[in-house]
């Protein structure tokens, strides 16, 4: 099977009571071959609307941090772990997340087999590395269980507070120096690592993160899902 035929089969998915009160599946976008795959939490107004994943104001500034290290939207792929959106903006449950991540986020992450991950909101960091804090570990590359993972805030926090655009233009360079293979991931051996913990200092917690139809304009955002 095919990304695009996998995706088309995803739009038509009703497997859990989520496809009720969204408009339209959005499986995501991209290439098959995408080095780099961003996973964001779930769909947020505009996604589902327009059936497209992060094409609000952080998706454009998405956009931006992807020109800065010479890339475009066509060059990666870019999905949610929930591909419709949650009535009233709710957290998606625990049996919508497993069903959805099982029937097509893992298949698409076999087709597509990316370099390196980057979840986009708490959330979808923790599903993937357990433990980690962005607000300390922004910016930082990390491989676990055969994968490698980059780690940064989610865009629509730049759009409520300016200056994290810098942090994330400066975050950015680091995914360009792994794709060039200048950097390596740090590995780690536990779901909370003693490399993630030795790095955390005391100091200021990082912004609050958005949710999906805040003012980011409806970008995939922030949810509370937890695994
Ligand atoms: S959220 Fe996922 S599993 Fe549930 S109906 Fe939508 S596509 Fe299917």
């Amino acid at each position: 099977m095919t990304l695009e035929e996998l995706n088309a089969e995803a739009k038509l998915c009703a497997r859990c009571r989520l496809r009720e009160g969204a408009t339209q599946v959005v499986p995501g976008e991209g290439s098959a071959h995408a080095e780099i795959m961003f996973i964001g939490e779930g769909p947020g107004a505009v996604e589902d609307k327009t059936g497209r994943p992060f094409v609000g104001p952080a998706g454009k500034f998405l956009d931006e941090l992807l020109k800065s290290i010479g890339l475009v939207r066509g060059d990666i792929f870019i999905t949610n772990m929930v591909k419709c959106r949650p009535p009233e903006n709710r957290d998606p449950r625990d049996d919508e997340m497993e069903i959805c991540t099982s029937s097509w986020l893992e298949p698409q992450i076999k087709l597509i087999n990316p370099k390196v991950f980057v979840p986009l909101g708490r959330h979808a960091l923790h599903k993937f590395l357990p433990g980690a804090v962005i607000s300390k570990e922004h910016g930082e590359l990390y491989e676990r269980g055969g994968l490698v993972y980059f780690v940064m805030y989610h865009p629509a926090v730049a759009l409520y507070n300016g200056s994290y655009r810098k942090v994330l233009l400066d975050d950015f360079k680091t995914l360009r120096e792994f794709l060039d293979g200048a950097v390596e991931p740090e590995t780690l051996n536990d779901a909370v690592s003693d490399i993630i913990a030795e790095k955390r200092k005391p100091g200021g917690k990082g912004p609050d993160e958005p949710k999906r139809d805040g003012p980011s304009g409806g970008d995939s955002g922030q949810v509370g899902m937890s695994f």
